[in-house]
């Protein structure tokens, strides 16, 4: 649905915006706490996802249902979106790096055969999922980047296509025309605090985006779109989609896929393909999934670090609890900066039960986060949240009233 400027200024700016650094977010609920949907399903197959799987979720049921393997019929799922060209985070249409060129990262783990495939950085190749896949089915290797990884997709049989759609071209135009500072401090820089420099008033606010907007009218945008477009300018947005997939027969697999952060540096991986962090799988125990911060689930390895939890003993959900708290203590429990932290894990344990968990309810309270789940019911179910209240969008803008 199109935003207006007032909306955009009173949600995204009064709302999303840090307002100072306090930020006033309510105390950690504790897992066993939250009434949120925890399911312990035991129903086989089940294929759960991250929310935008859910249009592709009947398909790979069917398919999966009628003996189909679990990597493959993950996949199709993943590749729903990544042939979307509006969706914006995964595939075609993702949007590009800095320099306008979509950078892609996917990886798959399959359970039975406890073989991995991953590629990372690759332009031009939209099924990332299925060149992963393809990795695993064909190489030696596990994981094979850039433009290595690229021919030998289209040795393989891959298409290269250009995947910038003139939707994502005009958002990075607009980026390029009026964007400023992004390179850094991040947010685990001891200097983080510099970025809030140039606080703003709301009338400054209101200009910049007049401002912005007449960059947009004179690149193209259609006025329905320049708000949304103005958002992801301020905000580089992120988004992926993780699936994972068990059969009757108890057979696991998984696979992650993403265009990763909008703008970023070219070459800047994050926790997607790496096995382990944005996707681990293993035959005896689950599998598990990321999507958000790609930078703190690295430092957490948070896929595997769920899948030990739950070889040890732990439910789904304390397991992707346990993983939510390691992000947590990386910070030491500091909410000015958790408050820019945003990160959901998709889990399924070998015997059918599962959970999806995020560090806080959603990018904004009044659009939680969800996990798709198809047991036989295809539904979307509300993660179980760490904290109370919506993640901010980094980088922080300061208002002063
Ligand atoms: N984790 C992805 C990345 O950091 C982005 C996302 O899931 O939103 O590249």
């Amino acid at each position: 649905m199109p935003i207006s400027r007032r909306d955009f200024l009173t949600s995204a700016l009064a709302g999303s915006v840090a307002v100072g650094l306090s930020t006033g977010t309510q105390a950690a609920q504790d897992s066993p706490g939250n009434k949120n949907t925890a399911k312990h399903a035991a129903k086989l197959p089940i294929i759960i996802s991250a929310a935008n799987g859910y249009n592709y979720l009947d398909q790979a049921y069917a398919f999966l249902s009628s003996g189909g393997d679990t990597l493959d019929a993950a996949l199709k799922v993943v590749q729903g979106p990544e042939n979307d060209p509006n969706d914006e985070s995964v595939g075609l249409g993702g949007h590009p790096n800095e320099e306008g060129v979509v950078e892609l990262d996917a990886c798959c783990m399959h359970g039975p055969t406890r073989t991995a495939g991953s590629v990372a950085g690759v332009h031009n190749i939209k099924n990332v999922s299925l060149l992963s896949n393809t990795v695993r089915l064909h190489t030696g290797h596990v994981m094979l980047v850039g433009e290595g990884a690229a021919r030998f997709g289209v040795a393989q049989g891959f298409q290269r296509e250009n995947l910038l759609t003139e939707r994502s071209r005009k958002e990075w135009l607009l980026w390029k025309e009026t964007h400023s500072d992004w390179w850094g401090p991040g947010l685990d820089s001891p200097d983080w605090r510099r970025r809030f420099s140039g606080a703003t008033t709301a009338d400054e606010w209101e200009q910049r985006i007049r401002r912005m907007e007449q960059i947009a009218a004179d690149i193209g945008i259609p006025p329905e779109l320049r708000m949304e477009a103005i958002r992801y300018v301020i905000f580089p947005p992120t988004g992926t989609i993780h699936c994972s997939a068990l059969s009757e027969k108890a057979e696991i697999s998984g696979c992650t896929t993403t265009s990763g952060l909008a703008w970023k540096i070219p070459g800047r991986v994050g926790d997607s393909p790496i096995i382990g962090a944005g996707c681990y799988t293993d035959q005896n125990v689950g599998s598990a999934g990321a999507t958000g911060n790609g930078e703190e689930n690295l430092k957490v390895a948070g896929a595997h670090t769920i899948v030990e939890n739950m070889r040890h003993g732990m439910s789904p959900l304390d397991a992707g609890m346990d993983a939510l708290k390691r992000i947590v203590r990386n910070y030491n429990g500091d909410k000015d900066r958790l408050q820019f932290v945003d990160m959901v894990y998709y889990i399924l344990r070998k015997d059918g039960a599962y959970a999806g968990v995020s560090l806080w309810e959603g990018y904004e309270t009044n659009k939680p986060h969800q996990i798709a789940v198809h047991d036989g019911t295809r539904r979307l179910e509300k993660t179980v949240n760490l904290f109370a209240g919506a993640s901010q969008s980094w980088p922080p803008v300061r208002m002063v009233r």
